[in-house]
């Protein structure tokens, strides 16, 4: 590739001589050339600015001197096949991102045209670009510098990094930040492992390859999330697996069902004034675990008496049951709103997607266990000193299945339950509803026997599953 910088300031350039960029010039990989405007001035001082036309403060570059100089290096009959590409640095350009350095490394030449003062005359442009060649006005940030040196060095070596054969390892470009992945990059580190007290995380020196790679995923989902949500809101849904969506959810970011980008949601405890919300939200996930098992009847009878806001209303009050809730912070585009009778968002309420609860097995003063609690199948057995928790409820609403929602649901709940002395977990989930039971074993539970559940009048045959916290909670 061969780069041509038009300046006032020649010597600012030889900085470019220096490291990678140096020696991919004299490798032949790159062809840099360097100019002084001036020399293209023709009075006594070699003036190259003048005062604004129309008046204010500071001094504009010159188009005539600008149009010699650049005449002389811009390739103005070049063949079309070669792409040349005139660069002006410049605050009020649009700005130069990782993807604008791949597009521009495609070229076969650039010319950066560096300005100084107010800038150049804006005919300058103008005139180049009517002339058929590519000019693009570039920023390098949302701030202002004294001179475009500064930035045409910063885009050159993002640019000729990119090159082939500049990198001694082009492999450190394929998890890059502001790569393909769209994320940060993950944090990284090096020997020692021990340093002032601080030591790395050991997966990284397991040598399980797809652990460390999950791990390090996982870290630049948070490190994103944290640093840069812009880019979260950014990201290409199809390029997120099962893992990278439980991880955004459990950070706050959730893939809607056929939604392109992942939107904010909050898993937070439920309160009080959510109870009307979560009624509506159970009455349209409740037939979702069973509906192909148990007639529309008995499930509309259990929905009536049993998921009724009075219920999350004691529950809510009830500091043996740990009841969270992931509420949407923005709505859903009309496409993805949920099936329900009215969209989510139309009335006051909050925008509730999906709730799971665990009820404490143990008496209140009158001797009473939580409302709604199921009496404890004999195949889960307690030891001395165990405490019991049922986990009630996991529901999502048919909009978020597969957003990672379920298993952030379930982890945030069970660490609140086991923060409240829960360490033996169990639930009932239907024989059928092989959806469940895998999501359950992905949290660590496992099967331990089957129940016979009355829904609405119905018997239900639900398969029990276990866990003990220790076991990877
Ligand atoms: N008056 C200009 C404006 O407000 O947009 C600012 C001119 S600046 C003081 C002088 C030169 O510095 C510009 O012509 C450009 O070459 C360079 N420059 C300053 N900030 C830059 C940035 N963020 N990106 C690229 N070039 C920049």
């Amino acid at each position: 590739m061969r780069i041509d910088v038009v300046t006032i300031f020649p010597d600012y350039l030889k900085v470019l001589d220096l490291s990678l960029v140096g020696r991919a010039a004299d490798r032949g990989t790159l062809d840099l050339h360097v100019h002084d405007l001036r020399d293209h001035a023709h009075d006594r001082h070699r003036t190259v600015d003048d005062t604004p036309l129309g008046g204010g403060a500071g001094m504009v570059m010159k188009p005539d001197v600008w149009g010699e100089a650049l005449d002389d290096v811009l390739a103005v009959d070049a063949p079309a096949e070669r792409r040349q590409v005139l660069i002006i640095p410049t605050p009020s350009g649009e700005v130069f991102t990782q993807r604008t350095a791949e597009d521009l490394a495609g070229a076969d030449s650039l010319v950066l045209a560096c300005g100084r003062y107010e800038g150049i005359d804006t005919r300058v442009p103008e005139h180049y670009a009517s002339r058929g060649i590519e000019v693009r006005e570039l920023s390098i940030g949302d701030y202002v510098l004294n001179g475009g040196e500064a930035a045409a060095v910063v885009m050159i070596e993002a640019i000729a990094r990119l090159l082939p054969g500049v990198l001694g390892n082009p492999e450190s470009l394929v998890e890059e930040s502001h790569g393909a992945a769209g994320l940060l990059e993950y944090p990284v580190y090096t020997r020692p492992t021990r340093w002032r007290d601080l030591e790395v995380d050991p997966v990284l020196l397991s040598g399980d390859h797809a652990r460390i790679a999950r791990t390090r995923r996982d870290q630049a989902i948070a490190r994103t999330v944290s640093r840069r949500p812009d880019m979260i809101a950014n990201l290409d849904a199809a390029h997120l697996d099962r893992e990278d969506r439980a991880m955004l959810a459990t950070m706050g970011w959730a893939v809607p069902v056929g939604a392109g980008r992942p939107v904010p949601v909050r898993i937070r405890a439920a309160t009080d004034s959510d109870a009307e919300a979560l009624a509506d939200l159970a009455a349209r996930t409740f037939p979702d675990a069973c509906e192909h098992v148990i007639a529309p009847e008995f499930i509309a009878k259990h929905v009536t008496t049993n998921l009724v806001p009075g219920l999350f209303r004691t529950w809510a009050a009830d500091d043996r049951v740990d009841l969270v809730v992931a509420e949407l912070l923005a709505p859903l585009p009309s496409s993805q709103a949920s099936s329900g009778t009215e969209p989510i968002g139309a009335s006051a309420g909050p925008d509730l997607v999906g709730y799971a609860a665990v009820l404490r097995e143990e008496p209140d003063a009158a001797g009473e266990l939580p409302r709604g609690i199921d009496p404890r199948p004999a195949c889960v057995q307690s030891r001395h000193g165990q405490v019991v928790g049922e986990l009630s409820k996991v529901y999502i609403d048919s909009s978020m299945r597969g957003s990672g929602l379920t298993p952030a649901l379930m982890s945030t709940v069970m660490q609140q339950a086991a923060g409240h002395g829960v360490n033996l977990f169990w639930l009932g989930t239907h024989v059928t509803n092989k959806r469940a039971q895998k999501a359950y074993k992905r949290a660590g539970f496992r099967q331990a026997g089957t129940r016979t559940y009355n829904v609405g009048g119905q018997d239900a045959h639900d398969v029990v599953m276990i866990r003990r916290t220790g076991e990877g909670l």
